[in-house]
């Protein structure tokens, strides 16, 4: 079925297995982040069989339908819980992150009534402005917590390079671990978490010295698409072409490459300029906004991409032939990884299911031969 995404499970697990080698030889434990491919069941077992225990996902849905597929890990919301969620998020998840009082307090009553302990990390604002309860009103907030019953302290977080483009630096992480530290004293705790960000902190980490205290860190893109999110830069040893989109042509004619007629607003509302490069090879891909973020595709062919609607891209093929029939594929950046994975109209194809183990001998010879 087309459009599909082509999921490598090999190049997944060998992705997983170097980050959790390399991040661990210097103590930092890795969380998988599930939301980038919508808690996929069988990519998560392919963590966790990669030396992955702990998984974590924005939406509480995701945490359920990986419990129920019979995964077995721990299992974190990434996502402050929303008020409306509270008795899913004890129900489904072991810990969550959590920034306001409110949803600790309903949390902690949820708990209560389950006869159940809920951990909760508690994400500190750093400088990229999405979510964090700020440095100066943390120790006030741990105080309140400390009040309430049910729930458990477990951790201490900052995220990066999400909202604001803030570099987790040596000095981000120097004061993440002072703020740990400072907490476990005041308040006698001892926090088994902090975790000082996502596949940004890559750079942080090679150039590092000293850790500090940060002995956790979050990855999703790093793991699936073989990158640093600050510059987009391979990681080396890691493979940038686990996924693959492929889709299938459905026009193909030579055409004019200016629009002609009377000018006005496109589908998505902007009136849209084009270069004269006379007439060209054309052709139309049966997929569009509603499948795939096609900003985010780069072709494996040497054609490019003229734009989309919302179920139609148009190509300029250049110099290649391509048939109604033929497929084409494209590589993903991290938000058509995200749109495709949620898209009902993609089809799923799972390759190298059954040899995860068998290719991963073959991969201490060499990266490429996949
Ligand atoms: C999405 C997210 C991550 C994972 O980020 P990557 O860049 O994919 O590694 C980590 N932490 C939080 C809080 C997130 O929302």
């Amino acid at each position: 079925m087309l459009p599909r995404i082509d999921i490598n499970l090999a190049k997944i697990a060998h992705n997983a297995k170097k980050l959790v080698d390399m991040y661990g030889s210097k103590g930092i434990d890795i969380m998988g982040v599930t939301k980038t491919i919508c808690g996929d069941p069988i990519i998560a077992k392919v963590l966790v069989n990669s030396g992955i225990p702990s998984l974590t996902d924005s939406k509480i849905m995701n945490i359920k339908k990986m419990r129920h597929a019979g995964i077995q890990a721990q299992f974190v919301l990434l996502r402050t819980p929303s008020l409306s969620e509270i008795e899913l998020v004890v129900k489904y998840a072991d810990i969550s992150i959590n920034t306001e009082l409110a949803v600790l307090k309903e949390l902690s009553a949820s708990a209560k009534r389950h006869n159940t302990l809920h951990k909760i990390i508690l994400m500190i604002e750093m400088g990229d402005l999405r979510e964090g309860i700020m440095p100066t009103d943390l120790k006030r907030f741990v105080h309140e917590v400390l009040k309430l019953e049910g729930i458990k302290i477990v951790g201490i977080g900052a995220n990066f390079a999400c909202f604001g483009g803030v570099k987790p630096n040596e000095a981000k992480m120097d004061y993440l671990s002072s703020l740990a530290n400072e907490v476990e004293k005041t308040f006698s705790l001892s926090l088994s978490f902090v975790s000082g960000g996502n596949s940004a902190n890559y750079n942080w980490f090679m150039n590092t010295e000293n850790i500090s205290k940060i002995n956790n860190l979050r990855l999703g893109e790093s793991i699936y698409l073989g990158r640093e999110p600050l510059c987009r830069m391979p990681i080396p040893g890691l493979f940038t072409d686990a996924f693959k989109f492929v889709s299938e042509v459905i026009e193909s004619k030579v055409k004019p490459s200016v629009p002609y007629g009377e000018i006005s607003q496109n589908a998505f509302g902007s009136l849209p300029q084009f270069q004269d490069r006379g007439h060209m090879k054309r052709a139309i891909l049966g997929v569009g906004f509603q499948d795939v973020l096609v900003t985010g595709l780069t072709p494996s062919l040497d054609i490019e991409i003229l734009g989309a609607s919302s179920d139609h891209t148009i190509l300029d093929t250049k110099k290649i032939d391509l048939k109604v029939g033929d497929e084409v594929t494209f590589d993903l950046n991290y938000g058509a990884l995200l749109s495709v994975m949620t898209s009902p109209y993609v089809s799923k194809n799972y390759i190298n299911a059954n040899n995860q183990s068998l290719w991963l001998m073959a991969s201490s010879v060499s990266v490429t031969r996949l």
